[in-house]
């Protein structure tokens, strides 16, 4: 039967562990495609151009920003990320499901063009665990910690607009939350006013 993807966003605040939960999720997932988003952020050791991110110079981000080639796109710490529409657009069109994973900016944006989306929020279980794991990724600075810390406290404010909440206390079962969303929501009868009884 045809049918259209259906486009799953992961999102939460930075350093809540929405890499580390999405990464689980595709272990068990294979046939979901991830977008690959753009980035002015310098590549992290071990990154890879093209599989981690697209890494580009501002201005090559900024003309990809006035061609309209992103569906969203946000500014993050000083360093511009932006998802490429037609990714998106051409693998949801082929049937196929996507996941985005996404800062709240962004999500927002996403949530306003494409309402009819999945919408995961990651959440810590406490802002002073969130202080910690950052800590212990060790790419941020102390003054970046608390600016994140501080970030978070406004982000949460968010999650309202989402779908589904889920804490990312123990990996391993907001791994099986994440996974059972999709799994659920793929089986859930997408309803037009075919559903209503004596429509
Ligand atoms: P984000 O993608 O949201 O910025 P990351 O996936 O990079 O966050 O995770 C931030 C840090 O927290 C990483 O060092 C990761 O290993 C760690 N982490 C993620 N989930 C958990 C968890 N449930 N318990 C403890 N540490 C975690
Ligand atoms: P990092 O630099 O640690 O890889 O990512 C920093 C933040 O940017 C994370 O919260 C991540 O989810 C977010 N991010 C990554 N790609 C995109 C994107 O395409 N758009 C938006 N809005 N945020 C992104």
């Amino acid at each position: 039967m045809n049918r259209t993807g259906i486009l799953f966003v992961i999102s939460g605040p930075s350093g809540v562990g929405k890499g580390t939960v999405k990464d689980a999720v595709l272990k068990r997932l294979t046939d979901i495609k991830v977008s690959v988003s753009a980035t002015t952020r310098p590549p992290r050791v071990g990154e890879t151009d093209g599989q981690d991110y697209y890494f580009i110079d501002t201005e090559k981000f900024q003309a990809m920003l006035e061609q309209g080639e992103f569906l969203e796109w946000a500014q993050v710490y000083n360093n511009m990320y932006g998802t490429p529409q037609s990714f998106v657009s051409n693998k949801l069109a082929d049937g196929s499901d996507v996941l985005l994973e996404i800062d709240i900016q962004g999500a927002m944006q996403v949530k306003e063009k494409m309402p009819q989306g999945v919408f995961i929020f990651i959440e810590p279980p406490s802002i002073e665990e969130l202080a910690q794991r950052i800590c212990k990724r060790g790419t941020d600075s102390e003054e970046s910690i608390k600016r994140r810390m501080a970030a978070c406290r406004e982000e949460m404010e968010h999650s309202r607009y989402y779908d589904y909440l889920v804490t990312n206390d123990d990996l391993q079962e907001a791994v099986v939350k994440v996974y059972s969303i999709i799994v659920a929501e793929r089986c859930r009868i997408r309803k037009n006013n075919e559903g209503v009884i004596g429509s």
